[in-house]
């Protein structure tokens, strides 16, 4: 299903243009507006999910594999240096657009990009409390 107002299901179906670099019947492949760095590049299915919750499993598989082979194409085009996948879930997570969408960011040693975060610390106690709750069938 499309969502009306939905920014990205109008550029994934071609109502809005956008710098596309790869399509199929599945997905559209195209530039982010404001770039982290050089060639950075949305994967965005055609169809509405909001997040990775929703996304049909297929399609989950799918983006990985498009994702391993664009990757691979931008670090041989674009020379990176390296690579980031990234997908945000929720508000607290960062998402801004509520239709699914996976980042694909080319890095380069001298990038301004800082996709990074403050490593935090954890008990033991805690730990052993994390693995129980999250291999609790
Ligand atoms: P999020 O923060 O939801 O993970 O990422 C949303 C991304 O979409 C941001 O990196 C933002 O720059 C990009 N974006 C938002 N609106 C548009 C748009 O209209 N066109 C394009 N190409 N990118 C957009
Ligand atoms: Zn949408």
């Amino acid at each position: 299903m499309k969502h009306d107002d939905c920014i990205f299901c109008k550029i994934a179906n071609g109502e809005i243009p956008s710098s596309t670099i790869y399509e199929d019947e599945d997905f559209r492949v195209f530039l982010d507006l404001n770039p982290a760095a050089r060639g950075h590049a949305l994967i965005v299915p055609k169809e509405h999910y909001a997040d990775l919750f929703e996304l049909d499993e297929e399609l989950c598989k799918k983006a990985m594999v498009l994702a391993k082979r664009l990757g691979t194409k931008m670090k041989e085009v674009l020379g990176s240096d390296g690579f980031n996948l990234m997908q945000n879930n929720g508000e607290a997570a960062g998402q801004t657009v509520f239709h699914f969408h996976l980042h694909l960011i080319p890095r380069y040693e001298d990038d301004k990009a800082g996709i990074t975060w403050k490593p935090g610390s954890v008990s033991p106690e805690e730990r052993e409390e994390l693995v129980n709750l999250l291999t609790k069938e």
